[in-house]
């Protein structure tokens, strides 16, 4: 035994992944936060999207750092302006589940060209957000793999 995995195991292996296996924790903001402050929430918290909600934690929207620059380029005053007018917002939002394949997840990025993808929890006709799948993740999940 050569301790090499056959390429069919580590196929395997892949195929079976969930996103609740790799979900990393969400960083989420009321909508009507200023641009102001979520470019500084975005630095503190070191992460490249930011998800918004509603009063009744329901997703409404996706911040990205161009969504962010786009807002300071206008004559927007971004201690005045919220979130909600820069942010991607539904039907236009791009969600998985935690017991949905990484692969599926993986397939929407590359798929929508987004570099994260909200995990969500529906709580009667709310979608909470509970994690986040990220392009660091899955490059996580494939240097596991080969090591
Ligand atoms: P950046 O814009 O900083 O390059 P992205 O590639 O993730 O980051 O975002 C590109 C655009 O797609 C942005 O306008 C952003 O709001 C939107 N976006 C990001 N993630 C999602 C998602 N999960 N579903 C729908 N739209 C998204």
């Amino acid at each position: 035994y050569t301790g090499k995995e056959p390429a069919e195991v580590l196929t395997n292996k892949i195929r079976n992944i969930l996103v609740r296996d790799v979900q990393s924790l969400p960083i989420v903001i009321k909508e009507d936060t200023s641009i102001y402050e979520a470019i500084v929430k975005m630095f503190l918290e070191d992460v490249g999207t930011l998800y918004a909600i509603d009063e009744d934690k329901d997703l409404v929207g996706v911040i990205s750092r161009k969504d962010l620059l786009k807002g300071t380029m206008g004559k927007n005053d971004i201690e005045r302006a919220p979130v909600s007018i820069i942010m991607t917002r539904r039907p236009h939002i791009t969600t998985c589940y935690p017991n949905d394949l990484l692969i599926y997840a993986a397939n929407q990025l590359i798929e929508k060209q987004i570099d994260s993808i909200p995990v969500i929890d529906k709580d009667a006709d709310k979608d909470i957000v509970i994690g986040r799948i990220t392009k660091t993740n899955i490059t996580k999940v494939f240097v596991n793999l080969m090591e």
